[in-house]
This record gives structure tokens, C-alpha cells and sequence, in this order.
């Protein structure tokens, strides 16, 4: 009755990779998700291993120690996470890895890229802080040159990885002073310097296992050659530049999730019995579901088109936040539907719909809030 449906980016040769991810992450990821979420953060081991098998950084080039595929395969990590709500920071770790490969010098290229491949060391992102996350031109921590240094002292929040980073692309002013975006800059550093600190790991709704932590730095000396780019005042426009990536990234693991609420749903259904038969034989059950499953696949067709633009440089900064705000506007939708169809055993924890609720909801926070990808789809109007 249907023609099953295949990604228009799809090959064999990502077909193949689809298969070794799914197997590892089944193997080596699944069965230590309640330990992950005890201790909020994944095994430091599991870095390592997705690293041989070539999960982190499969779209920088081999020579900088990258898999040398694209975006596609990147997709294809994030998928197959995301589907069975395993929350690893493999995403971070790219978003990382493009700012180095973007903006980085040689040296930087060649000290950090290949470690991060292999899983050796994790990166974080650290724009958010206390006082300024949608803002970001209002934040605090400053960096004041001193010699051939950068002396650091503020706060950040939120942060992804920040447990367990070995290197942290922190954004920060260089020029307090200056007006507006012209005075934020990005600084590489290294975590355990001295006034590096890290703080508690925040008690999430959701997503338990992923490592969310508060950063500190009193006082802390970083090499003035750790800056990204060749100048100061551009971290703002390189952040702008990054974006795109992230949202997708976030987009295209929303349909994921929406996608396999409504096959798991759709087999609850079918086993759940009231009133004598079973719940799928409610035209309720049915209509619902049908909705779902068409919003789900309307997603699905347009997160594909943004990954083939992204692959051939062509994703512009609107469409990137059409799909972050309206994928995840819909997998939360998707999702809660899928609750409600699932009566009292989808708030139950153990269910794993119950968990992609708590999960998915703050897809419509982070990577940019839907109110504020809201706002630039408008000027673009
Ligand atoms: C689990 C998690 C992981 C995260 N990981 C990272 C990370 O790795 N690195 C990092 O730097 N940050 C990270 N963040 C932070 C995240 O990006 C911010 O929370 C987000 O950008 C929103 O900022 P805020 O929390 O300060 O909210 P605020 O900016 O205070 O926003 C509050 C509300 O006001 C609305 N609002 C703000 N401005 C506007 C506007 N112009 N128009 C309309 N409405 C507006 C927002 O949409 C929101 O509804 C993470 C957050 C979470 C929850």
C-alpha cells in the first residue's frame, strides 16, 4: 500500500555505516544507560570506543583524523542516538571539531582534531551564562589581554560536556567596550588550568545521562595563540556562521524521535486491549496516530531537503531555524500524543515514550529558543 520511503542522501555506502553505528550503539551504549543516567554523564570509555569505530567526527577530513564523509553521516549518528534516546555528546563533539576546522590555525587543527576523532578528548561549547543566553551579546566573562596571555574570569551554564571536556571553545569579551557583537571573541582552552573550574552536574527534567554542568574561571591564564581566527571581535559572526550546523543537527534528531514514538506507539496499540479489542480498533487510536505519522513524515521530507542543501553548502541561517523551530515544535507534539495514547503506562519512567517526553522537551530550548529562530524567520520576511 506504501512505497517505503528512502532519503534522498541515502547510499550504500552510508547504508553500511547506518548499520555499524546501530550495532555499536546497541552492543556498547544501550545496556548502560541506567548507570549513565545515575552518574549524569556517559562512560568516559564510551568516547574512546565510538572513536574506533568512527562515530565522532565522521565528516572532517581523514587527514585531520576525521571519518572524510559529510554531513550524511553525521546525520546517520545522530539518527540512530536519537532513536533509541541514548544521549552521548557526539553531536558537541562536532560542533566543536567545525569550529576548529573552520577557524582554527594548522597548529590548533593538528593538536586537538585527531584526539577529539579518536575520542581521546571531548569538547564543549560555552556561550550560555547566568544572565545571558538568548542575549548572547550580553555576556559577562571577559578576557583581558595580559603579555602573551588572556587572563579569564567569569561563568558559564548549560554546558554540554562540561563535565567531562578536555578542551572548551569559550566565548568571551575581549573588548567589553566595544558596541554590540564586535567585541566577543572565542578563546580554545584547555580544561584543569589553573581557575578552571567545574561545577555540579544540573538536575535535568530529562536526559539524565547527558553530561549539563557549570563552568568557572577565576583567573585563568590561556596562551594568546588559543584564539579562534586571526583576530579578535569575530566569535559573534563565527557563532552565527556555526549555527546552522547545530540547528539541523537538533532538527533532524527531532524527526528521529518523532518517527519511532509512532512506531512504538502504533505496536502498543495493537497489543493494548479495552473494551474487548484492541486500542488501534478506536478510530481515536487511528486518526491520531494517522496525524502523527503524517507529521512525522512531512518532517522527515523536509529535514532531508535541509540535509541535502547543508551537504552542498546551500542551507541558509532561515531554513536551518525553520526546521529546529518547527521539527521540534512537532516531535513534542508527536510525542505527547504518543503519552496520551499509551493512557497511564506512558508517565510511567520505565516506558520508553514516557522518557523521550522528558527528553524532547527542551529541544525547543536549546541550540536557539523556537521564539528566537521565530524572530529571525521574520526578518527574513
Ligand atoms: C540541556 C541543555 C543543554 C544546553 N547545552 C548548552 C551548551 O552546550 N552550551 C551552551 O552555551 N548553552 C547550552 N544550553 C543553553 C541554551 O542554549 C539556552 O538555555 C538557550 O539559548 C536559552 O537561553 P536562556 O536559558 O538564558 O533563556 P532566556 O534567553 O532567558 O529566554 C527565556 C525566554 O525568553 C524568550 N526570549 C528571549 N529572547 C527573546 C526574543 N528576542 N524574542 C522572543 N522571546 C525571547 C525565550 O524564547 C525564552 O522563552 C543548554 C541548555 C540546556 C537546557
Amino acid at each position: 500500500m506504501t512505497i517505503p520511503y528512502d532519503s534522498p542522501w541515502m547510499n550504500d555506502d552510508l547504508r553500511m555505516f547506518r548499520k555499524t553505528v546501530r550495532q555499536f550503539i546497541q552492543e556498547s551504549f544501550t545496556p548502560h544507560q541506567a548507570r549513565w543516567r545515575d552518574e549524569h554523564h556517559p562512560d568516559a570509555g564510551a568516547w574512546t570506543k565510538a572513536g574506533a569505530i568512527g562515530m565522532l567526527l565522521p565528516d572532517v577530513p581523514q587527514e585531520l583524523g576525521g571519518g572524510g564523509g559529510t554531513f550524511a553521516h553525521e546525520a546517520i549518528v545522530l539518527e540512530e542516538l536519537a532513536r533509541v534516546g541514548v544521549h552521548f555528546g557526539s553531536s558537541v563533539q562536532s560542533i566543536v571539531a567545525r569550529y576548529i576546522h573552520s577557524y582554527g590555525s594548522a597548529e590548533q587543527k593538528r593538536n586537538w582534531l585527531p584526539r577529539m576523532a579518536r575520542g581521546e578528548v571531548v569538547g564543549a561549547v560555552a556561550m550560555t551564562e547566568p544572565a545571558a543566553g538568548s542575549d548572547l551579546q550580553g555576556i559577562r566573562t571577559v578576557a583581558r589581554k595580559e603579555g602573551d596571555h588572556y587572563v579569564i574570569n567569569g561563568s558559564k551554564t548549560f554546558i554540554t560536556n562540561g563535565q567531562q571536556a578536555g578542551v572548551i571553545c569559550i566565548v568571551v569579551k575581549t573588548d567589553p567596550k566595544a558596541s554590540g557583537p564586535r567585541g566577543i571573541s572565542i578563546i580554545l582552552v584547555e580544561s584543569g588550568l589553573a581557575g578552571y573550574r567545574v561545577g555540579r552536574p544540573l538536575e535535568k527534567v530529562g536526559r539524565h545521562g547527558q553530561d549539563v554542568c557549570e563552568l568557572y574561571f577565576e583567573d585563568m591564564r590561556v596562551p594568546t595563540s588559543n584564539l579562534l581566527g586571526p583576530a579578535e571581535g569575530r566569535g559573534f559572526f563565527q557563532m552565527m556562521d556555526q549555527l546552522p550546523y547545530e540547528r539541523l543537527s537538533v532538527a533532524l534528531a527531532a524527526v528521529a524521535v518523532a518517527e519511532r514514538a509512532v512506531d512504538i506507539t502504533a505496536e502498543y496499540v495493537k497489543e493494548r486491549v479495552a473494551f474487548g479489542k484492541p486500542l488501534l480498533d478506536l478510530q481515536n487510536t487511528r486518526m491520531k496516530l494517522a496525524e502523527c505519522k503524517t507529521a512525522a513524515h512531512v518532517g522527515r521530507v523536509f529535514v532531508d531537503d535541509c540535509i541535502k542543501r547543508f551537504i552542498a553548502g546551500q542551507l541558509d541561517p532561515v531554513t536551518a531555524a525553520m526546521a529546529k523551530y518547527w521539527l521540534t515544535e512537532k516531535e513534542f507534539q508527536i510525542v505527547d500524543e504518543c503519552v496520551q495514547l499509551h493512557g497511564g503506562y506512558g508517565y510511567m519512567i520505565e516506558y520508553p515514550i514516557a522518557r523521550m517526553w522528558t527528553d524532547c522537551r527542551v529541544q525547543r530550548i536549546y541550540a536557539g529558543t523556537n521564539e528566537v529562530m521565530k524572530e529571525m524567520i521574520a526578518w527574513s520576511l
